[in-house]
């Protein structure tokens, strides 16, 4: 054999390997949707190609611009919150910076509100502040305070319910009717509530955003984010500006997301159940002054959470008293052994993380300067998380 064959035979197994023609037989159908992954979209003809539109999802252009898997995942969050249309990115704080580029230019003010997502706030006061678009914090308790603050550079509120770590719920319906009076878009952080417990769009955001980390995931093991809205123009125009930041998800992690989401409902009660029983189990104590969690009575925001919300996330917070030192609460969580210390919530296993009240503290919670540790409620029986917490208390006074 001379090495011409050789060369053409091993040729033709190369070619004959990619352009195969072999199909399988169609209709195959299973529980999953199934898993497409491309960068490259191969169109039928040059018809095809330059007719094809990236904008709508009658189908397919460039793997950036939506598979057959990114837009299933899509579907099923728009569907979650209640909306018409929503963008997929590769985190929850790139969904909210996805939300400012598209809404801010130089010159405009954003407004968050005290108790704001904390990564939120910093790509406020540093890469917009760098474009020349100003922030400023608002009491997300009052209403009418917002409604004075608004001006006439005032282009997108942020809402967040309940906020990040003093778990404040906020006067949506007052929050919102004090935009709308002023024309100015609203933009909810709905991580919390999952589109499970209140409906946003009837709140009447414009925009939900959600970090899909944590619920929809409910894994501990994937990163991603939404921007959901039910008005064509305002997803138009967050979806130029996803496409031209090229934002993309990969195919594993949206199967990773619709491989949760049949149990999302399931988990989320679980871990609001389980919650519950803690931050009550924490009530009864001499240890803590304060529970943060909207459902309960003296929380600040409860009454807001009480009109809204038919279920709350696993997620509150406890405020130690002031006698307990930073050593001492910090000796406590070391000694947990089924709560872990991280950060993220949502996913199987419960975490603490602490957390400095003062240096905290914008507006709302009217707690003491004690330590603050918040509470994330994973998939672990409750009288074992009860349990943990009960053999670690002595290390706090130790
Ligand atoms: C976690 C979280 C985010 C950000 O999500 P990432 O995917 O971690 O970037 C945004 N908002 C809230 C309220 C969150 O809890």
């Amino acid at each position: 054999m001379s090495e011409g064959d050789n060369d053409s035979a091993t040729d033709r197994l190369t070619t004959g390997l990619i352009h195969h023609r072999y199909q399988p037989p169609a209709g195959f159908g299973a529980v999953p949707p199934g898993v497409f992954k491309a960068s490259t979209v191969i169109f039928k003809d040059t018809a095809a190609l330059r007719a094809r539109r990236w904008q709508d999802k009658t189908g397919y252009t460039y793997g950036l611009h939506g598979t057959p898997t990114t837009f299933t995942l899509e579907e099923r969050i728009a569907s979650l919150e209640g909306g018409r249309h929503t963008l997929l990115a590769p985190s929850g704080l790139a969904a909210i910076a996805l939300v400012d580029l598209a809404l801010l230019a130089a010159g405009d003010e954003v407004l968050l509100p005290a108790n704001v997502y904390g990564p939120s706030r910093e790509l406020a006061r540093h890469e917009l502040a760098r474009l020349g678009v100003a922030h400023r914090l608002y009491d997300p308790l009052d209403a009418t305070a917002l409604a004075d603050m608004i001006g006439p550079q005032t282009k997108l509120v942020w809402l967040e319910a309940a906020g990040s770590v003093t778990m404040e719920f906020p006067d949506l319906a007052g929050l919102v009717a004090a935009c709308k009076a002023r024309d100015v878009i609203t933009a909810l952080d709905n991580t919390w509530g999952a589109g499970i417990a209140f409906a946003p769009f009837d709140c009447g955001v414009d925009i939900s955003m959600q970090a899909l980390t944590k619920y929809a995931s409910g894994g501990a093991d994937v990163l991603m984010g939404s921007v959901t809205t039910r008005d064509d123009a305002l997803h138009q125009r967050l979806k130029t500006t996803h496409m031209r930041l090229g934002l993309g998800v990969g195919a594993n992690d949206a199967e990773l997301v619709l491989r949760s989401l049949p149990s999302l409902v399931l988990r989320y009660t679980a871990q609001d159940a389980a919650a519950r029983r803690l931050a009550a189990w924490w009530h009864g104590r001499s240890e803590v002054v304060q529970i943060l969690h909207p459902a309960f009575e003296g929380a600040p925001g409860h009454a807001h959470w009480a009109s809204a919300c038919r279920a709350a996330a696993g997620l509150f917070s406890v405020v130690f008293d002031a006698r307990y030192t930073q050593a001492q609460v910090d000796a406590f969580l070391d000694t947990l052994r089924l709560f872990k210390l991280g950060y993220s919530w949502a996913g199987p296993v419960s975490l603490v993380v602490p957390y400095d009240l003062t240096a905290l503290r914008g507006t709302g919670a009217g707690a003491g300067q004690g330590m603050l540790v918040r509470f994330a409620i994973g998939l672990e029986a409750a009288d074992d998380l009860i349990a943990d917490c009960e053999q670690a208390l002595p290390a706090l006074t130790a």
